[in-house]
């Protein structure tokens, strides 16, 4: 329930803020009509916080008008100007999203906020969506956390999603946790498995340094919110599928945004020097010993066109920079061949890793970890093996 107390001033300051048009001065007082969706965006507006809104106890809420599964469409930031590229993490999230609304019997849905469309519904459909929310302005060619979270919250508000994903970029990390106080529901972040457990999102996340993996559920907030980082998730094959395209426009109140982007520099962004972009990865561990011993990956990496990885051991011992360090606290990868020289398969390490899909490990004990998630696994001294695999590449590419 949303109330505008009697202290109200009349100052008017909450009616731009309302991105659905919904509060209007009377009589010099602020009253709110029925298009509010109850967002909150007045409410910090209001400089005697005279607007109060009363949200129903959350143990007691009714949550069956909340249906649905929702994807938050995340668009490529290079820095340079034109069209934007959708984010693979969304592909992803949508290909999760199928199989958990396919579970419920309910559609999946894409947000898109864009400057305009540029046949979304196409692209978002061939990975599972049902729906795409599209709303357009120019507002949103940068980024920004104030308008998104209010333009987002005020579409969850009004169509009431029961599942809403996020990638865990540094976007998605910025704003799902906003979204989610602006519409007090819970969140959960890094997941790396979501499933249904008794019609409510079980999301499953390493916790306790990655000892133990637990299973969280919301049962009293809606919709439930999760972040999951790239890679983590499989794409399923595209299809031929068009989505459903449904338009909002939605006010954005000038003032607004508060942050103007006057320069963009993109640090790190192209694809040849990072490694969740690398379809083979050669990474190696501890059992490198030395960075000497660990360089000779770089030779096996180059000659397969892929890059190199490293445990968090190896990074410590300064074998390899932290950009390259693969799991938990480094980067998720899912090449098409990763090859784990003298590293153990720690918990931390297989999250980052394990879902690539070919696993190849060379470690001299048998019983290492790494080997639960290998395909092929050579029980062997790394350094005798790495040679003679690049002997095999050079003959095979017949290189002297
Ligand atoms: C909060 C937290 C976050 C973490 N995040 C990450 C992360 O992102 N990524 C990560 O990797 N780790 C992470 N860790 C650390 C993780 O727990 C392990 O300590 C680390 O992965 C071990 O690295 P390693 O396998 O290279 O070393 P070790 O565990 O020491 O394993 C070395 C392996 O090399 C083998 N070996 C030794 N010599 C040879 C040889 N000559 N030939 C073949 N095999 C040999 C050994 O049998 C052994 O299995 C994290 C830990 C915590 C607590």
């Amino acid at each position: 329930m949303i109330e505008v107390l009697d202290k109200c001033i009349g100052c008017s300051k909450c009616v731009p803020a309302c991105p659905f048009n919904a509060v209007s001065m009377v009589g010099k007082k602020a009253v709110i009509n029925e298009a509010c969706t109850l967002c909150g965006a007045c409410v910090p507006a209001c400089p005697v916080k005279a607007i109060v809104i009363t949200r129903e106890d959350p143990v007691h809420r009714d949550f069956s008008a909340f249906k649905g599964v929702w994807v938050f469409a995340e668009f490529e930031d290079t820095g340079r100007k034109g069209p934007k590229k959708i984010r693979k993490v969304t592909l992803e999230l949508l290909s999760e999203g199928r199989k958990l609304a396919d579970e419920l019997g309910v559609e999946l849905a894409a947000v898109v906020l864009a400057e305009k469309n540029r046949n979304y519904e196409k692209e978002l459909g061939a990975y599972g969506a049902d729906k795409v929310y599209l709303s357009e302005n120019c507002e949103f060619s940068d980024y920004d956390t104030d308008i998104y979270s209010a333009v987002i919250a005020a579409l969850v508000s009004k169509y009431k999603p029961e599942i809403f994903l996020f990638p865990a970029t540094f976007t998605g990390r910025d704003l799902a946790p906003r979204i989610a106080s602006l519409i007090y529901a819970g969140l959960t972040a890094d997941c790396t498995g979501l499933s249904i457990k008794n019609g409510l999102l079980k999301q499953s996340r390493p916790a306790f340094g990655g000892n133990i993996m637990a299973d969280i559920l919301s049962p009293n907030s809606r919709p439930q919110m999760a972040t999951v980082r790239p890679n983590v998730m499989k794409v399923s094959p595209p299809s031929d599928k068009t989505a459903r395209l449904v338009k909002e426009n939605i006010n954005i109140p000038e003032g607004m945004r508060r942050v103007k982007v006057l320069e963009k520099k993109v640090a790190g962004y192209e694809s040849a020097d990072r490694i969740d972009c690398a379809d083979i990865i050669v990474s190696g561990g501890r059992g490198m010993k030395s960075r000497e011993k660990f360089n000779v990956l770089e030779e096996l990496a180059t000659l397969l066109g892929g890059m190199v990885g490293a445990s968090r051991a190896a990074v410590d011992m300064g074998f390899k920079e932290k950009s390259r360090q693969v799991g938990q606290s480094g980067t998720t990868v899912s090449p098409k061949l990763y090859i784990a020289c003298g590293i153990s398969g720690a918990v931390q390490h297989l999250v980052g890793m394990k879902t690539s899909d070919i696993i190849i490990a060379i470690n001299k004990d048998p019983n290492a970890s790494i080997f639960s998630v290998a395909k092929y696994g050579v029980v062997a001294d790394v350094h005798e093996i790495i040679g003679k695999l690049i002997d095999a590449v050079k003959k095979a590419k017949k290189i002297k």
